[in-house]
């Protein structure tokens, strides 16, 4: 698509087969807050729950010890069982407690996370949806679809859980070394020193695994971009008989995640290996030690007991911060794109004091003042050059050039998906650049070459036009385009589900139905791509029919490809590599001899495009 000689302007954005990066610090999660703000009371409550089921858990240990020392010291049996029920009675309390907080907590954070991440999935949504077409260039559609639902989804992971997590085990193992220091000093050195010791190597290994294992993410994504593409040119594939070869080429990017999976998890065993041995090492060296002190009579059993518990808890929330801030970072990473994403402006806005449009009656009329355009992403070649001309209210105009010659460009321009550099156009008198976009595309119906079938009913396809129309509407709207008549056919006539892609449909049909739509609209201007396929005999006249209609009353920019559309036209204007080369009706066009007449003679003859 692009000029090798042409300087590229920098994509904004990065490519598509990029995993979410990881950042360096967890600083991008700041942008996150705008999101977080609004459910400022929930986040106090799933804070306080976390608190809560936090200091439950590091009450249970201390509740084990009076149960040990206290409800085994009673001489007389009976009491011995009494004191042990209404020790157990605690214990369960406490138990219950920790039950419901977490919980508690459990469901407002899930809550958060999920609730955040849908409004950030729409705000990117209704922001890319606005973008102009020069952003779509640079930016490919499954990128788009991959943020919106890869990233967010770590951002998800990260509000909904790893947050909470991180915070839950980081009260418990702040609680856990107080309650350490404060009823053992010594042992509390002796453990620190054994963390030490477990950590490190940890934090070494765990950091080859976690390069490993985006490797794996990434070798993933490889065999998933394979599947789309493939997916999406299933007939290709199928009529050059490549199944097999695809298959095969599929099967070998999967082996090679396979691959990387298993050195990961290989990895990964040892360092669980490593882990559980040296901390398990490490805390029968302390109750070894604790059991000669009981016997020295230097502290009660109860006292070992919590002890233990405390150094289990202050060991495990230690691994799960690790794994937290791992979450943490990636979520950084896929914030730091969406950011990017959300922060993408369109050049193509609506001026801050827009100049309102003027009523018009009978058709808009049109005007394009010395229009040059170049292509951002092809600066060197001008798409239009210098292309001036009127058109009357009312009036229908056709485009004819050859391949490439800018017609499509021209109605890229009057619709202002893109500014020219030089020149003004202006519908209505108002230059289009002065104009509120959503005034300007109110006024203009198009039908591109190619119709859009969305997947929902036939109704609800041409209501696309108007959404406010009433069903009366949408079925005159149908009658005018000559779709009545099929769409009643159909199974179900309007309620008939039209599919993806619309492949129910044939393409006169679909064409017909783009033509009720544009109808529906009742823009004053219409612009009109026709369609280059042929179509038979039938389909054909019924589409001119369509035509006539919708040109009815309003002013039609029509880029003609048929014999009987040119010859409707009011004005034909010759369009050649951007230039303007020859304006005049048929007749006028065939006698001077020039392109038109060549391109006469061989499109309107050829095609078999005679009326
Ligand atoms: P056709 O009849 O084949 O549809 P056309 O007359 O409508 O052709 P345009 O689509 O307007 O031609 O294209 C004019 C020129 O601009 C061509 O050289 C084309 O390659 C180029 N062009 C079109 N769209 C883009 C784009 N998005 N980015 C860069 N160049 C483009």
């Amino acid at each position: 698509m692009t000029d090798a000689a042409a300087p590229m302007p920098p994509p904004p954005l990065r490519s598509n087969a990029e995993p979410p990066p990881r950042a360096k610090t967890v600083g991008p999660l700041r942008a996150l807050l705008p999101f977080l703000r609004p459910y400022r009371g929930r986040i106090v409550l799933a804070g306080v729950f976390l608190v809560l089921a936090a200091v439950s858990t590091l009450v249970l240990p201390a509740a084990l010890r009076v149960l040990i020392d206290q409800g085994l010291v009673a001489a007389d049996p009976g009491q011995r069982v009494m004191a042990l029920r209404s020790h157990f009675f605690q214990l369960f309390g406490v138990g219950a407690a920790l039950g419901v907080f977490s919980a508690a907590r459990f469901y407002m954070v899930s809550w958060l996370g999920e609730r955040v991440t849908a409004d950030l999935r729409n705000a990117v949504y209704a922001h890319v949806i606005e973008q102009s077409p020069e952003f779509f260039e640079t930016t490919q559609t499954g990128e788009v679809l991959s943020r919106l639902t890869t990233d967010t989804t770590l951002v998800q992971t990260v509000v909904g859980s790893s947050l909470s997590m991180g915070l839950r085990n980081a009260v418990m193992g702040l609680g856990a070394v107080v309650m350490l220091v404060v009823t053992n000093p010594l042992v509390m050195t002796q453990v620190l020193g054994g963390l030490v010791l477990v950590v490190l190597p940890s934090l070494f290994f765990g950091r080859r695994v976690r390069s490993l294992s985006r490797a794996s993410q990434d070798r993933v994504a490889d065999s998933s971009a394979i599947a789309a593409e493939v997916l999406n040119a299933i007939p290709v594939v199928q009529s050059y008989t490549q199944e097999a070869r695809e298959a095969e080429r599929f099967d070998a990017s999967t082996e090679n995640a396979f691959e990387t999976a298993v050195r990961r998890s290989r990895l990964r065993a040892l360092l669980v290996a490593f882990i559980i041995s040296a901390t398990f090492g490490a805390l029968l060296w302390g109750l070894y030690q604790g059991t000669q002190a009981v016997i020295a009579g230097e502290i009660s059993a109860g006292h070992l007991g919590q002890t233990v518990v405390y150094v289990i808890l202050l060991v495990s929330s230690v691994a799960v911060l690790s794994e937290v801030y791992g979450d943490l970072l990636r979520a950084a990473g896929a914030t730091e794109r969406l950011m990017e994403l959300l922060g993408a402006r369109s050049n193509i806005e609506t001026p801050p004091h827009p100049v309102a449009l003027p009523a018009v009656a009978g058709g808009s009329s049109l005007r394009l003042e010395g229009v040059t355009f170049h292509y951002p992403s092809r600066p060197l070649r001008a798409a239009l050059d210098h292309v001036s001309f009127d058109v009357r209210s009312g009036e229908t105009v056709a485009i004819v050039g050859p391949s490439g010659a800018g017609k499509s460009t021209l109605f890229q321009m009057l619709l202002r998906f893109y500014d020219a550099q030089q020149g003004r156009v202006l519908v209505d008198g108002v230059p289009v650049r002065e104009a509120s976009l959503a005034e300007l595309r109110q006024r203009i119906g198009i039908v591109p070459q190619d119709a859009v079938i969305f997947s929902t009913s036939a109704l609800e396809n041409i209501r696309y036009g108007r959404p406010a129309a009433s069903e009366a509407e949408v079925i005159a709207a149908a009658r005018g385009a000559h779709a009545h008549e099929f769409v009643e056919a159909l199974p179900e006539g309007y309620a008939t589900f039209l599919g993806e892609r619309g492949v129910r449909l044939s393409g006169g049909q679909r064409q017909r139905i783009a033509i009720a739509r544009a109808m529906l609209k009742n823009a004053p201007l219409l612009l009109l791509d026709e369609a280059t396929s042929a179509l038979d005999a039938e389909s054909e006249r019924m589409v001119q029919a369509a035509l006539e209609s919708a040109m009815q009353g309003r002013t039609t920019l029509v880029i003609a490809h048929r014999l009987a559309t040119v010859q409707r036209a009011d004005r034909i204007v010759v369009l050649d590599q951007g230039r303007i080369v020859e304006t005049g009706t048929h007749a006028e066009l065939v006698a001077r001899g020039g392109l038109y007449a060549r391109l006469a003679a061989m499109q309107f003859s050829e095609g078999g495009l005679a009326p």
